[in-house]
This record gives C-alpha cells, structure tokens and sequence, in this order.
C-alpha cells in the first residue's frame, strides 16, 4: 500500500529544510543539532536531499 505522502511531500517543499548548501541538499532543521560525543564539536544538523521526505513534513510557506 502506497503512503498518503508519497509524491507530495518532500524535503524541497518542507518548511524546515534549510537549502543553503545546494538546491539537492540542504540540512532538516525539524530538531536541534545531534549533539556529537566530544564535547568540543559542534552539534551536527541532519543532511538531506531534496527529494527525501518524513513524517514531520510540513509544506513551506508560499
Ligand atoms: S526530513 Fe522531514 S522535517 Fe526534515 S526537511 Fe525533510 S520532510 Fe521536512
């Protein structure tokens, strides 16, 4: 059975994709950055490609 989202959702067109690395790939801004074990690096954000998608998605605004 094919999920309801498929073919509408995607990275792209969420509004906590953050696109600044390239228009395929960007970075989900849905949680705060994972935090990394030495605690001198700086968390990490999620990188995603634009076709990708989850539950949380949420359209960006128009
Ligand atoms: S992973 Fe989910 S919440 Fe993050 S940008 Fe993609 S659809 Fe949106």
């Amino acid at each position: 059975m094919a999920l309801t989202t498929a073919g509408t959702a995607a990275c792209a067109k969420c509004k906590f994709f953050d696109s600044e690395q390239s228009a395929e790939l960007g970075l989900c801004r849905y949680n705060p950055p994972i935090s990394q074990p030495s605690g001198d690096t700086a968390g990490v954000w999620p990188k995603v490609e634009a076709s990708d998608w989850c539950g949380h998605f949420e359209p960006a605004a128009a």
